[in-house]
């Protein structure tokens, strides 16, 4: 059993049936004493929603010791999720996680890289409001949710990949991006159409799923976690560029810039970069527009940064390069070798 995690039991008909795992996040908060949002234990949250004794399939459900708002999670939490979804997949229709939805698209981002031989549907989901609330986006979040990952089409799963779901859309978990802190239409994938619409059925877009692996599902890395993010804008100067560059054992820099990848063009900046990827240091560059592609040396103002040996995320989102580069690192020592690893497409996440 993961370290951290307690099944809880099974709700539901015997046989095959959908592995869900609680991590917290508002989908289970209440409003605690000292009067912030906090995570309710699984046992309470499961007497919200009726409806799932009402399932054709089984759940199995598990519950993190302690849920989180998810905006505390990182690098252990992810391997934790991972290393549980590998424990308990085999003999599952799919796996559910509930999770908050502020670092939904790192955690869905991570899985993606970290795990290989998905041959089920693997679907992150949470809500804006808490399921205790009456007007709650959380029931129907996680029923349809459930729903996804028991379908069958042909025998086969639905969508055999880690994806997020929220609201009505199915999306690949390493092209989504959180885009409302409010709405319940709080998740997009800008440079992917969805994977499946729900509405009175299910509506795949055809072609798009990827074919299932072949199993079981295992985590094939680690997570390096020495890299660092900037996010570039008019009036960044040398001095904050260097702190994030002294950061003791650095090896991976994510720079979100602007648009098709463009930056200052002051020598200075030019040259940090170079000195970087000179003692290593892997620097990859994203675009801070939700939608669109990095296309490095487009313009001059980002020549400069390619020229010194910064790499281009293509049309990854941020989640995706920075997850991405920590599963690079921890696979190779070699520059060269995490430098290639980026720019190829490892699970769906970049065109092209
Ligand atoms: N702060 C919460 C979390 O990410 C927000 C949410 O779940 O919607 O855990």
């Amino acid at each position: 059993m993961s370290p951290g995690v307690t099944v809880l039991g099974r709700v539901g008909p015997e046989g095959p049936g959908v592995f869900v795992l609680y991590t917290g996040g508002t989908i289970g908060m209440v409003v605690g004493p000292g009067g912030g949002l906090v995570p309710l234990d699984l046992r309470e949250l499961a007497a919200h929603v009726p409806v799932v004794h009402e399932l054709p399939v089984g759940l199995t459900v598990a519950t993190v010791a302690k849920p989180v708002d998810s905006a505390t999670m990182g690098v252990t939490d992810w391997l934790r999720i991972a290393d549980t979804i590998v424990e308990h997949a085999a003999g599952h229709l799919g796996v559910v996680v509930l999770h908050g939805t502020d670092t939904m698209a790192y955690t869905a981002s991570a899985l993606s890289f970290l795990l290989e031989g998905i041959d089920l549907p693997v679907v992150l989901t949470g809500s804006q409001r808490p399921i205790t609330a009456v007007r709650s986006d959380g029931r129907e979040n996680l029923v349809t949710s459930l729903e996804l990952a028991s379908a069958r089409v042909n025998g086969g799963p639905v969508v055999p990949e880690v994806t997020v779901f929220f609201d009505h859309l199915l999306l690949r978990g390493n092209r989504a991006v959180k885009v409302s802190a409010d709405s319940y239409q709080g998740f997009a994938s800008p440079n992917l159409p969805p994977l499946v619409t729900a509405g009175v059925s299910f509506s795949p877009t055809l072609g798009l799923a990827r074919p299932p692996q072949v199993g079981p599902v295992r985590r094939v890395s680690g997570l390096c976690s020495d890299v660092a993010a900037l996010y570039l804008y008019p009036g960044l100067d040398r001095y904050v560029l260097d702190a994030v560059l002294a950061r003791p054992g650095l090896r991976g820099l994510v720079l979100q810039a602007y648009g098709a990848g463009n930056g200052p063009t002051e020598p200075w900046f030019a040259q940090a970069i170079a000195g970087a990827v000179n003692r290593d240091v892997t620097v990859v560059v994203t675009t801070q527009c939700p939608a669109g592609a990095v296309r490095g040396g487009l313009y001059a103002a980002g020549a400069a940064m390619f020229d010194a040996g910064a790499v281009s995320a293509g049309d990854m989102t941020f989640e995706a390069a920075l997850t991405k580069l920590m599963v690079a690192l921890d696979r190779h020592d070699d520059p060269a070798e995490v430098r290639g690893l980026m720019v190829r497409d490892l699970a769906g996440e970049l065109t092209g």
